[in-house]
C-alpha cells in the first residue's frame, strides 16, 4: 500500500477497560478479595451462586465507583440499579452476571491525555459501571481437561468505556497510561495487567478521511499488556486499511490477539453471538445515593496527576518533560516535593530523581517506598556536590551505597572514603610526582600541546583513586609548569 492510500484513511479507536477494585471483600459477599490463593478457597454460597442465597452490595465498592466517576469527570447516577446479564459459561456459576445496563453509575466524563507529541487531548468517557467478575478457567493440557477456580468470582469490577475519540494505536496507549495513573492515584486498584486487575478490550474501525460516519468495527480481545494493546491495534489498523484499499469490506467481528504470531485472528463466531436478555436484578433493590455521601467522596479525592503536574510546573518551575516523569509515580512526586521543601534548586533535584535514582530503582526492579533513602539523604548528597566534597561520580556511588546499606550519607562518605581530596598541599605533592614521571608529556605541553594536560590530570586522578577534584588538579599542573 503506498503513502497516498494510507493517508486516505482515519483510524477510530475506543477502549473498554475492566478494573478490579481493591476492596477488602468481594462485591456481594464477605469473602476476601485477594489474589494468588489456592483455588476455590475464597468462596461462599453467595459467590458460588448456590440457590437461596442473596447478594448484599459492598459499600466500599460503591464508594470506589463514585470516586472513579468523579475523578474521570463523569456525571454520577445517584439512582443505583443493577441488572442481570444472562449467559452461560463454566466460570459463571449463577448463569448470569450482576452488572449495570441502562443506568451505569457514571457517564459522560473525560480524561485529559498528554500525547506523545506534547499536545493535550480530551478523551471522552462514555460510561463506567459496577459489576462482578467471573471465575477463572484453567486449561490443563496434561489432563486434557478444564479446571475452574471461583476465587475471582464476585471481585468488584468497574468497566470504563471510552468514546471513540482515539485516532491511533499510540493515542490508545497514551490514554491507557493516563487512565492507569489516575486510578493509581485514587488507590482503588493495583492496576496490574499481569495479575489481570486491569484488562482492556479495544474497538477499532477505519473510515475515509473527512467521513464522519463510523466504519464497521472489530473488537480486539486477549490483550495482556499496554504494549500488546498498541501492537494489536497497529496490526489491525494496517489490516483494515489493506482490506479497504483493495476494495473489500470490514466484517464486524471479535478478533483475538495472538502474541506469539503478532497477529489478530477472528474468534470462532459461535462463541461470540450473545443475547444477554438483561433485566433488573430482583435481589438488589434500587436505591438513591444522597448528595452528602457524594460530597464526602469528592472531598476524599487526592490531588490527581494532571493537577499535580500543573502545580509543579507553576510552583517549582519544572518543565513539562521533567514534571511528567516525576508525576508518573505518586511516591516519586511526594519525594520530589519533600526535597523541594529543603533545597531550592528543583532542576537539580529532578535531574537526580529522573537520572541516578530512577536508574537504581530500575536496576533493582523496585519502587521508591521499598528502598532506604529519605529526601534528606538525597539533598545531603546534592549539597556535597555543590560544596565540592563529592565529585559527580562519587555522588552516584554514595547514592548506591546509601540504598544498599541504609546508612547515612555522612557515614557512607567516610567509610568508603568517597570525599574528594581538596587539600591543595596533598595534591601539589601528587602533581609533582606525576610531572616527574612523565617528562616526555611535560615536554609536549611546553611545546604548546595544551591537550596533553588532560593526560597528566588523568594520571593524578589515578593516584588519588578518583577522589581528587580534576579541575583543581588541572590548575595545579598549569601552575607548576608555569603555562596558562
Ligand atoms: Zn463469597
Amino acid at each position: 500500500m503506498n503513502q497516498t492510500t494510507l493517508q486516505k484513511y482515519e483510524t477510530v479507536i475506543g477502549l473498554e477497560v475492566h478494573l478490579q477494585l481493591n476492596t477488602r471483600t468481594k462485591i456481594f459477599c464477605g469473602c476476601a478479595n485477594v489474589f494468588g490463593k489456592d483455588a476455590n478457597t475464597q468462596t461462599c454460597p453467595v459467590c458460588l451462586g448456590l440457590p437461596g442465597t442473596l447478594p448484599v452490595l459492598n459499600r466500599k465498592a460503591l464508594e470506589y465507583a463514585v470516586k472513579i466517576a468523579l475523578a474521570l469527570n463523569c456525571k454520577v447516577n445517584t439512582f443505583v440499579k443493577f441488572d442481570r446479564k444472562n449467559y452461560y459459561y463454566p466460570d459463571l456459576p449463577k448463569g448470569y452476571q450482576i452488572s449495570q445496563y441502562d443506568k451505569p453509575i457514571a457517564h459522560d466524563g473525560h480524561v485529559l491525555v498528554t500525547m506523545a507529541d506534547g499536545t493535550v487531548k480530551k478523551i471522552g468517557v462514555k460510561r463506567a459501571h459496577l459489576e462482578e467478575d467471573a471465575g477463572k478457567l484453567i486449561h490443563d493440557e496434561r489432563a486434557n481437561a478444564s479446571l475452574v477456580d471461583y476465587n475471582r468470582t464476585g471481585t468488584p469490577l468497574m468497566e470504563i468505556v471510552s468514546d471513540p475519540d482515539l485516532r491511533s494505536p499510540l493515542e490508545a496507549y497514551e490514554y491507557l497510561q493516563a487512565l492507569k495513573l489516575t486510578l493509581q492515584y485514587l488507590d482503588v486498584s493495583d492496576c496490574d495487567m499481569e495479575k489481570g486487575s486491569l484488562r482492556c478490550d479495544a474497538n477499532i474501525s477505519t473510515r475515509e478521511l473527512g467521513n464522519n460516519q463510523l466504519g464497521t468495527k472489530a473488537e480486539v480481545k486477549n490483550l495482556n499488556s499496554f504494549k500488546a494493546v498498541r501492537a494489536a491495534l497497529e496490526f489491525e489498523e494496517k489490516r483494515q486499511r489493506d482490506v479497504l484499499a483493495s476494495g473489500g469490506r470490514i466484517v464486524q467481528e471479535t478478533r483475538l490477539w495472538d502474541e506469539a504470531k503478532a497477529i489478530t485472528a477472528p474468534m470462532r463466531s459461535k462463541e461470540e453471538a450473545h443475547d444477554y436478555r438483561y433485566f433488573p436484578e430482583p435481589d438488589l433493590v434500587p436505591f438513591v445515593i444522597e448528595e452528602g455521601a457524594i460530597a464526602a467522596v469528592r472531598g476524599a479525592i487526592p490531588e490527581l496527576p494532571r493537577q499535580k503536574l500543573e502545580r509543579f510546573i507553576k510552583e517549582y518551575g519544572l518543565c513539562e518533560y521533567d514534571g511528567n516523569i516525576i508525576v508518573a509515580d505518586p511516591d516519586i512526586a511526594a519525594f520530589f516535593e519533600a526535597c523541594a521543601g529543603i533545597y531550592r534548586d528543583t532542576k537539580k533535584i529532578c535531574n537526580w530523581l529522573n537520572g541516578p535514582l530512577l536508574q537504581e530503582l530500575n536496576a533493582r526492579k523496585t519502587g521508591l517506598k521499598d528502598i532506604r533513602i529519605t529526601p534528606e539523604d538525597l539533598v545531603a548528597i546534592i549539597r556535597k556536590v555543590d560544596e565540592n566534597v563529592l565529585s559527580n561520580l562519587a555522588a552516584k556511588d554514595t547514592l548506591k551505597f546509601v540504598l544498599e546499606s541504609g546508612k547515612s550519607v555522612e557515614t557512607v562518605v567516610q567509610e568508603k572514603g568517597l570525599a574528594q581530596v581538596s587539600d591543595s598541599g596533598a595534591l601539589e605533592g601528587i602533581v609533582e610526582e606525576v610531572i616527574r614521571a612523565n617528562g616526555n608529556v611535560v615536554q609536549q605541553i611546553r611545546d604548546g600541546k595544551e591537550s596533553a594536560v588532560g593526560f597528566l590530570v588523568g594520571q593524578a586522578m589515578r593516584r588519588t583513586q578518583g577522589k581528587a577534584n580534576p579541575k583543581m588538579i588541572g590548575e595545579i599542573i598549569k601552575k607548576q609548569l608555569s603555562v596558562q
